[in-house]
């Protein structure tokens, strides 16, 4: 029996651990790695998890475990090994990482209940704590362990009932709090009766409304959620009660999906034969697979990165792989960037393992995601598809996880969320290493550090060729709805798939544009194409990046942006003071007043936003119904939703946007996809605005790529030579990543050396600039200590969104090869945020 425990404790936000002695009136509860145990801490109570058992303590004096708040693990052996990892990585507490793991709540609420099982049961000593303990169950009933802690203070009450418990007189559970919120479920009806028995039924039925309501669902098939039935055959709840009454249907619940495209949508419930490019790319992950299930626990881990462009057959890849995970019994987990724009993503899951696919997001209550949990825990769920967060599921035995965009931000904890300052993508590699599973990365526009991984060979590549596909029976519903030209889709190698190339995407100069004496915001060309698509009833979409609009210095004649001489970093415009500062190292200038390269005076800060370019639209053009879709028109709940299902419908012709057009969306008759202007992220200060640019172009003029009747792409600019969008406009990925890895190297930004991204949040900036100055004197003297001549500081300088609700932030960053040697030791004081790896550096 093993008499001690290391635990990571709740309330100490430290990396170290801390060891407890497993008491022997507890040996017989076990004491089991994995559990929520209850324990004191300094001078307070405290939760732990138990990481290890061992009959050895290195220190001498351990207090004991008080008492086994669950005795179900709450974190799986994986969990426990993937948290020390992450608290290494992230150089932040084990608690914080292992917590994390955790639904929200459980933590705050679990508590012991106490039941008396056998009324009679009597005890030899009538004054001892045992008997005032069963008295107090015998007269109040179930007590909760606080309650009982309270009825009979400093009392060791749990130990004398210890044997009691043993002996099954007093029951002992770990009660978790009850969710307090279901999922968002519809009410559904479905025929209770076989298929071939609803012809008799109907003879007997003389409501014609009933009659429509059975025959209904009887070519249905499954079962229909009640609105759609009242719907489609005017019937009242009334009717669907008396046929239930009446035994010839079933009420039931089912979890809602609202997907804006219902209906719109294609969804193969069979899985279609693969590509030849396809099935290369499968076979390689497959065998990795099947090697690891063959191996029993020999075959490391492995990362893919699948490599190919929207509608290049990526889903129908994950889709085999974790068929094939769930067949050698183990499961799977699904990352994808923003959940409630990828509905049909989730659909397409969901048809091909309807009954044991969850999905986990932030818009889920406490109450769901504890349920989600619990169910995940009693292995009944196999496949759970989610934001970053989801990757902390405790499934039994994951062997699979699969990150859709892996280079989307959004996997990334940042701050001023709490730490750990985990990537969800390092996260799933290392779990998947621990667990000895695989990791399959997709991607149109892979994060340059997964390319240069793949690059070196650390994780293998798996390419798609670049270009559009659909399912031949989908492309023949459509053909009857839309007019598609025969010619768009080639028949593919393979039975079920077509595929159309990806579109045509014309660069605009934009300087140009102004020298020809065209002030507007819509190059001819742009005009041109709008005005034809409009004319022939179809759709547009014209994306913004709003990012950066009207912080950047431009000239609009030669396309120059002010740059800082010190960094290479573009200048910010700050109107109130007529300034251009260097969000980075801090340098000032004053605002110039002409071109220092061309010496026009057309330089200017700039910016536009979605509803200046919508007034624009219905300016030029009287018939374009505009629909707007950008942060200020999504706030409500279930806004995304109900814009998509608008412009889906047709009710507009125009769909003006930011980011999040980008992001996955199949939508039918756009045939024109208009980059307002492409430039602007590139005037950001961050290092990683080209690598920003060039995904976000290439997605965005994926988007008219899908269209079934084919499209176009306009992409307005005033640096038509700048690599990123010379390399988004002729989809060549390649040729990004060359120049883009170039400049890494030169400028010593990751992948070649690391970031470590400190943040000051104070409530006045002068709170903020002198804490980034304490604390950059603090790391300059441990880079001379430690003689880190590879470390590099910059700044400290205010940062680029400088103060964000009262709260002004200033940063440092720190460029270097060894972020470990720099940390250790250095404790963040209130308001500064040290994050390892940052995705943002604004
Ligand atoms: P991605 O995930 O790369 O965006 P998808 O897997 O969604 O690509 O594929 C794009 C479209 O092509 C989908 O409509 C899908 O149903 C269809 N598709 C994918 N693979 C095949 C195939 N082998 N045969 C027929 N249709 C396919
Ligand atoms: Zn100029
Ligand atoms: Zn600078």
């Amino acid at each position: 029996m093993s008499r001690f425990a290391e635990l990571a404790i709740y309330q100490a936000p430290v990396r170290q651990t801390f060891h407890y002695a497993v008491p022997d009136e507890l040996a017989d509860v076990r004491v089991t790695v994995g559990q929520l145990v209850e324990v004191s801490f300094r001078t307070a109570r405290s939760q732990g998890i138990v990481l290890a058992l061992s009959d050895t303590s290195p220190v001498p004096h351990v207090k004991p475990i008080l008492d086994v708040i669950s005795p179900e693990p709450v974190v799986t052996p994986t969990q426990i090994a993937l948290a020390r990892w992450m608290s290494e990585a992230t150089m932040s507490a084990i608690s914080a990482c292992l917590w994390l793991m955790l639904p929200p709540g459980l933590s705050k609420r679990g508590d012991s209940l106490y039941t008396l099982l056998d009324s009679n049961a009597l005890v030899t000593n009538s004054d001892s704590v045992e008997a005032q303990a069963l008295a107090l169950l015998r007269e109040r009933g179930p007590l909760r362990a606080a309650q009982i802690d309270h009825a009979l203070p400093r009392s060791r009450w749990r130990i004398a009932l210890e044997p009691l418990v043993r002996q099954g007189i007093v029951a002992r559970e770990a009660v978790l709090p009850a969710p307090a919120v279901k999922a968002r479920t519809v009410r559904t009806a479905r025929l209770a009766i076989p298929v071939e028995q609803v012809p008799l039924a109907l003879t007997k039925i003389k409501s014609k409304r009933q009659a429509a309501l059975l025959t209904l669902l009887a070519e249905t098939g499954g079962p229909l959620d009640t609105a759609t039935i009242l719907e489609q055959t005017g019937a009242d709840s009334a009717v669907i009660k008396k046929l239930a009454e009446r035994g010839l249907i079933e009420i039931g619940e089912a979890e809602q999906w609202r997907d804006p495209l219902a209906g719109k949508t294609f969804i193969p419930a069979q899985p279609p034969t693969l590509t030849p490019a396809q099935a290369a790319c499968w076979d390689e992950i497959r065998q990795h697979i099947d090697a690891v299930h063959a191996a029993q626990g020999n075959e490391p881990g492995q990362t893919y990165l699948l490599h190919g462009v929207t509608g290049s057959g990526k889903t129908e890849i994950y889709l085999r792989a974790i068929e094939r995970v769930l067949a050698q019994g183990r499961q799977a987990i699904v990352l994808v960037p923003e959940i409630a724009l990828v509905a049909q993503t989730v659909q397409r899951f969901a048809a091909r393992f309807p009954d044991r696919l969850s999905v986990v997001h932030s818009s889920l209550s406490e109450g769901e995601q504890y349920d989600t949990w619990r169910r995940a825990r009693a292995g009944q769920i196999d496949v759970v598809i989610g934001a970053r967060s989801a990757l902390f599921t405790p499934l039994p035995d994951v062997g699979l996880i699969v990150i859709d965009e892996e280079h989307d931000d959004s996997y990334k904890q940042s701050p001023p969320l709490p730490p750990p300052y985990y990537h969800a993508r390092d996260t799933a590699i290392a779990m998947m290493d621990i667990a000895h599973g695989t990791v399959i990365l997709g991607s149109a526009t892979p994060d340059l550090s997964t390319a240069f991984r793949a690059h070196r060979g650390d994780i293998r590549l798996a390419r798609l060729p670049d270009r559009i596909m659909v399912h031949r029976q989908q492309l023949a519903e459509q053909a009857q709805q839309y007019p598609i030209p025969a010619d768009r889709f080639a028949n593919d190698e393979a039975a079920d798939a077509m595929s159309a190339p990806l579109p045509p995407v014309h660069v605009v100069d934009m300087r140009q544009e102004l020298r020809s004496g065209n002030r507007t915001m819509f190059s001819r060309e742009l005009h041109t194409a709008l005005g034809e698509v409009l004319g022939l009833g179809e759709q547009a979409i014209l994306f913004l990046n709003r990012r950066g609009t009207a912080s950047f210095v431009l000239c609009r004649d030669c396309g120059y942006v002010a740059k800082c001489p010190r960094c290479e970093m573009p200048l910010t415009y700050h109107g109130g003071q007529a300034q251009l500062v260097c969000h980075y190292c801090g340098f000032l200038a004053p605002q110039p007043t002409e071109c220092p390269e061309c010496h026009s005076k057309r330089i200017r800060y700039f910016g536009a936003g979605t509803a200046s370019v919508e007034e624009a639209v219905k300016a030029e053009f009287p018939q374009a119904q505009t629909i707007r879709w950008d942060r200020d028109t999504t706030q409500e709940r279930g806004a995304h939703d109900a814009i998509l299902e608008r412009f889906a419908r047709g009710d507009a012709n125009v769909l003006i946007g930011t980011q999040m057009i980008a992001k996955g969306l199949d939508l039918p008759r756009v045939t024109l996809v208009g980059v307002v202007l492409a430039d602007t992220a590139l005037g950001l200060p961050d290092y990683r605005s080209g690598e920003r640019t060039f995904q976000l172009l290439t997605q965005v003029a994926g988007r008219a790529g899908r269209s079934w009747m084919g499209g176009r792409v306009v992409m307005q600019t005033y640096q038509p030579e700048h690599y990123a969008i010379q390399a988004a406009s002729k989809h060549d990925y390649e040729l990004f990543y060359a120049q883009e890895i170039a400049y890494r190297r030169e400028l010593e930004y990751p992948p070649f050396k690391r970031l470590i991204r400190f943040q000051f949040h104070y409530p006045t900036a002068l709170q903020a600039q002198r804490e980034a100055e304490r604390v950059a004197e603090t790391l300059h003297r441990r880079i001379a200590s430690e003689q880190l001549t590879a470390t590099e500081l910059i700044g400290p300088a205010p940062a680029f969104f400088g103060r964000i609700d009262d709260v002004y932030h200033w940063h440092i960053l720190a460029k270097t090869t060894d972020p470990h040697t720099l940390l250790d030791g250095f404790s963040a004081k209130q308001g500064c945020y040290v994050d390892i790896d940052p995705v943002d550096i604004l």
